[in-house]
């Protein structure tokens, strides 16, 4: 993952040498390059322009400590800015002072939203937690059915009314948790294609008639800018309180996890590292920097 990116960064860095203070000159070389590689990354121009501009700063004129190569030097500002970038580390769900915790998952189709419902739901489990999932996304049959069958697995109740109306559903939900000892309710939505008005004011009326303690965007990994395109949308419709970003296993550049948080204002809480259901870790900035840096 990523290997585009460490590459050439590792590459950049070679070119500065010498001990002494960091010139302005090998420092502006360095940053063309850092810009043309997180570009190519896919990260948001603005946030590629702020971040360089951030790191040059920082970097020329310093005196380059005498454990460290210049090349190391920069490299260890890059990985600070990085992580101040991706903000803190927020990989838990806050639970409610009253139970249950209700969490909405909201999302494109295909994200991962089922997946990591259910992903959530074991992990919750293994946490001592009694989970319910509940299946809102009533418009397609197999979305119900595959929530039933990953319910089936973790041994985790699927709570289920067929196509009935989604805001009905997740109200009824809730006193069924009530009733059964649920602690956790875990909301999968339906997704469309694109985002449009008819799918957001679904996504309200549920918001509205179940006051979500967590509103959960789950976005693709792999789809770049797109992803933060759609994290910009739905959270000034819906607010989020944090995104679960999916798919880092595959063959992503890495843009979305470097610019969700700069443009949205929104944290990453957890990641999707795979299909199975322990595929889930919460979100450490740092370690995601590490691995960007190679
Ligand atoms: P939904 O339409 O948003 O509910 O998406 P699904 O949960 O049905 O997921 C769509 C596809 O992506 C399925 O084939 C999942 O197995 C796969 N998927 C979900 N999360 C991940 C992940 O983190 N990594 C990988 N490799 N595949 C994932």
């Amino acid at each position: 993952m990523f290997q585009g990116l460490s590459e050439k960064l590792q590459e950049t860095f070679k070119r500065l040498k010498g001990k002494g203070k960091l010139k302005e000159a090998d420092v502006s070389e360095a940053m063309r390059e850092v810009r043309v590689a997180l570009l190519e990354a896919d990260v948001n121009f603005k946030v590629v322009k702020d971040f360089v501009a951030k790191v040059k700063e920082r970097s020329i004129g310093q005196e380059v400590l005498e454990s460290l190569s210049p090349a190391q030097h920069v490299i260890k500002i890059v990985h600070e800015e990085m992580i101040e970038l991706m903000g803190g580390a927020t990989g838990k769900i806050l639970i409610a002072s009253k139970p249950p915790t209700v969490i909405m998952l909201i999302g494109l189709q295909g994200a991962g939203k089922t997946t990591h419902a259910a992903k959530l739901a074991n992990m919750l489990k293994k946490q001592g937690k009694h989970p319910l999932l509940v299946a809102c996304d009533i418009y397609r049959p197999a979305a119900i059915k595959q929530l039933q069958v990953l319910g089936d697995q973790l041994k985790v109740p699927v709570f289920s009314m067929g196509q009935d109306n989604p805001r009905d559903i997740a109200k009824a939900s809730i006193v069924h948790a009530n009733q059964n000892g649920q602690d956790v309710v875990i909301i999968d939505t339906a997704g469309r294609l694109h985002i449009n008005e008819e799918l957001m004011g679904e996504l309200r009326d549920i918001k509205s008639s179940v006051k979500p303690h967590e509103i959960l965007l789950v976005v693709d990994a792999m789809t770049g800018q797109d992803a933060v395109n759609v994290a910009e949308s739905f959270h000034s419709d819906l607010g989020l309180d944090g995104v679960i970003l999916t798919k880092l296993d595959g063959d992503t550049r890495g843009g979305a996890a470097l610019s969700i948080k700069a443009v949205t204002g929104c944290t990453i809480k957890f990641v999707g590292i795979g299909e199975k259901m322990d595929a889930i870790e919460p979100f450490h900035p740092d370690r995601m920097a590490s691995r960007i840096l190679g």
